[in-house]
């Protein structure tokens, strides 16, 4: 944990913004960073910015909307979806479900123009940036590692073997955000959720 705290604190260099980038922006980072958060943030206030919804195997959790939140698909449709070759990317999360990008939705947006946000896992992102190389990849960071246990704890909706498996895997994710064009920290939702959109402009 220390070492993960001296790693956090490190003055990394920052990444360059790379010319050319497209509208496609790919928000990523460590698990409970908040990049939920951030996102229903920017989906309520950047009307201009379509947040991409994601077909997903898991179940909906109280008060989630089929179509809004997910589309909600058994193993079958999702398997359909891949053979088909109408996700821009998917992966496993946590090594439970499956998550995935449906493409024409995002092709039409940013044939018109628009700018479209996605809120994937890192596996994902990498996948985003291997097929469409001009994509904005955004890191979220949180302000500590303490604040990231913190609101992994605090979320309450995971048991403690699941919590233990997704600090794991917050470990190895934040050792990658060097592979983003962009690195912005989750302080408040409303700040991090501005400086995301304005990368829109
Ligand atoms: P949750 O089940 O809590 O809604 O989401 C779990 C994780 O799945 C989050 O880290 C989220 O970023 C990721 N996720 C959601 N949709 C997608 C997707 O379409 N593709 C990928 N690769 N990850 C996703």
């Amino acid at each position: 944990r220390l070492a993960l705290q001296q790693f956090l604190d490190a003055r990394l260099p920052e990444p360059q913004p790379r010319a050319g980038r497209s509208r496609l922006l790919v928000l990523a980072g460590p698990t409970a960073v908040g990049k939920g958060t951030v996102a229903a943030h920017i989906r309520d206030n950047h009307p201009e910015i379509m947040l991409s919804v994601s077909a997903t195997t898991r179940a909906p959790r109280p008060g989630e909307v089929d179509g809004e939140h997910y589309y909600f698909v058994d193993d079958a449709e999702f398997d359909r979806l891949i053979a088909e070759g109408e996700l821009l990317e998917w992966a496993t999360v946590h090594n439970r479900h499956r998550y995935g990008t449906p493409k024409a939705p995002i092709e039409a947006a940013l044939a018109a123009g628009r700018t479209v946000l996605l809120e994937i896992d890192l596996q994902g992102a990498r996948q985003v940036r291997a097929a469409a190389p001009d994509a904005t990849l955004v890191f979220l960071l949180p302000p500590s590692w303490d604040e990231l246990v913190d609101r992994l704890v605090g979320r309450g909706t995971e048991d403690a073997e699941e919590r233990a498996r997704r600090l794991r895997t917050a470990r190895v994710e934040l050792a990658s955000q060097g592979e983003f064009d962009y690195r912005v920290v989750n302080d408040t939702v409303a700040r991090a959720a501005d400086e995301v959109a304005a990368l829109a402009d």
